[in-house]
């Protein structure tokens, strides 16, 4: 078969950038395809302590690190009125090796990451749009156009989708399912005299639960703060007022948010995303393997996208040089992958799902460490793909424990907001 690269990958993302590094590294030829120019504004700026094996494997680290990112050793969780908090330590944590990550500007980190690919040897064309794909029996064929407005064809052996939401592979072939009941909206910006914690927390994020919404409170630099509000899609409409209002009175009456941005000066336009959680029916295919947000996305609240993306994209890059050395166009390996992704992603799910409810929230801000459940939990929330009995147990308990709070209050019963 003569085909113009061995992989194709549509966006340069962390999963694109991962895919295309991992790919290198196995002496695969590769090309990035991605339309926007490099650095681009993104948003997804709290990484996980899991992300750290990623970067050392793909020898990324020294750069990441020289780049003098703030450093994240904790998640704050308060509740809206500031009577509450619970912080997860995630240097705690007799099942994780990992005791911290970063706070990144995703412009900057994103760069470092395709950079790298471009320097492993992935050819790399941006502000190159990719506008459709066809698999046939021997090749991929994926035509793209130009900054210029040329377009042209280019083939591979395989297709790599990182288009991260624009979901371009699945949403073509009307894989996309939305989760029902999950439609949330996010407002978001960077402010600087945003009061945030010194000291051995400097550097966590803060998650402040409102009734129905939560804000993110992410610091990225000495004076400079990423927040922003999620709520529901449908509450959103029923206010009938423009995003940056409602979220100004949302700060406005949230004394945990409020209180920190007394003298807090925008330094970015505001932003607004929407409709982003959600599944594809399909991950692979012949030819086509899906990895980071172009496999799903669920929910920000526990920062878990940039890690979730990149070890998809890692485990996926890895079945494509499989299925390459194989001479085959769908492999066990694959449809492993898609099922080791799908089950990785639905440990972060059945807390996202809990997080919205009373009685999660009542155990989760009133934590006990009895049978080390802290730690277990922490362990999940850090990332770690892999669960051993021992952290699997005590996540079941912590989860029974929650059903039994929604019948019999073992902690005490408190309001949400
Ligand atoms: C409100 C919100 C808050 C979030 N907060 C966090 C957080 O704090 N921490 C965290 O880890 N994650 C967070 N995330 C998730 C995070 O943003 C994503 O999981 C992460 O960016 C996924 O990386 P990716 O490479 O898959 O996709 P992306 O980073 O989106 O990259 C996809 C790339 O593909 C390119 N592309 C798309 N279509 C085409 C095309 N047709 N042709 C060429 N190029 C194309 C795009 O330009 C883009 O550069 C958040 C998400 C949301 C919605």
């Amino acid at each position: 078969m003569q085909t113009d690269y061995d992989a194709i990958i549509i966006g340069g993302g962390p999963a694109g950038a991962t895919a295309a590094m991992t790919l290198r590294q196995a002496g695969r030829k590769v090309l990035v395809l991605e339309k926007e120019k490099f650095p681009r504004f993104h948003i997804g700026e709290s990484l996980l302590p899991y992300n750290r094996p990623i970067f050392d494997e793909l020898g990324v680290w020294d750069k990441i690190q020289s780049a003098g990112f703030m450093r994240k050793r904790g998640a704050q969780f308060w509740m809206g009125d500031g009577s509450m908090h619970t912080r997860l330590n995630f240097s705690r944590g007799s099942f994780t090796e990992f005791p911290e990550a970063i706070q990144v500007e995703r412009a900057k980190f994103d760069d470092i990451l395709l950079r790298h690919a471009e320097q492993l040897g992935a050819e790399v064309r941006e502000e190159t749009l990719v506008t459709s794909h066809q698999v046939t029996q021997d090749r991929v064929t994926i035509r793209v156009k130009a900054k210029d407005g040329s377009e042209q064809e280019v083939s591979a052996a395989f297709l790599v989708d990182a288009s991260g939401l624009n979901n371009f592979t699945a949403n073509r072939e009307k894989l996309r399912e939305y989760y029902p009941g999950h439609k949330k909206i996010a407002i978001f910006g960077h402010y600087s005299g945003v009061l945030m914690t010194e000291g051995e927390e400097k550097g966590d994020i803060l998650i402040v639960r409102r009734k129905n919404s939560w804000f993110w409170m992410i610091p990225l630099a000495d004076d400079k703060v990423s927040v922003g509000l999620v709520l529901d899609l449908n509450d959103f409409k029923e206010l009938k007022q423009e995003p940056q209002a409602v979220f100004d009175e949302a700060v406005a009456t949230t004394a945990a948010v409020r209180d920190r941005m007394m003298n807090a000066q925008a330094i970015t336009q505001g932003h607004v995303l929407s409709d982003f959680s959600y599944t594809n029916k399909k991950l692979v295919s012949d030819r086509v393997v899906r990895v980071g947000d172009a496999a799903g996305f669920i929910d920000p609240i526990f920062s878990s996208g940039v890690m979730l993306a990149m070890h998809s994209a890692q485990k996926g890059a890895r079945v494509v040089d499989e299925a390459l050395k194989a001479g085959r166009t769908m492999t066990f390996a694959m449809k492993r992958y898609e099922w080791s992704t799908r089950k990785h992603v639905g440990r972060f799910w059945q807390f996202i799902e809990k997080f919205y409810t009373k009685h999660f929230a009542q155990l989760f801000f009133q934590p006990s460490n009895k049978f080390r459940m802290v730690c277990a939990i922490n362990c999940v929330l850090a990332g770690r793909p892999e669960m051993n009995f021992a952290t699997w147990w005590r996540l079941k308990f912590f989860f029974g424990l929650v059903w039994i709070q929604k019948r019999f209050a073992l902690a005490k019963p408190i309001e949400i907001g």
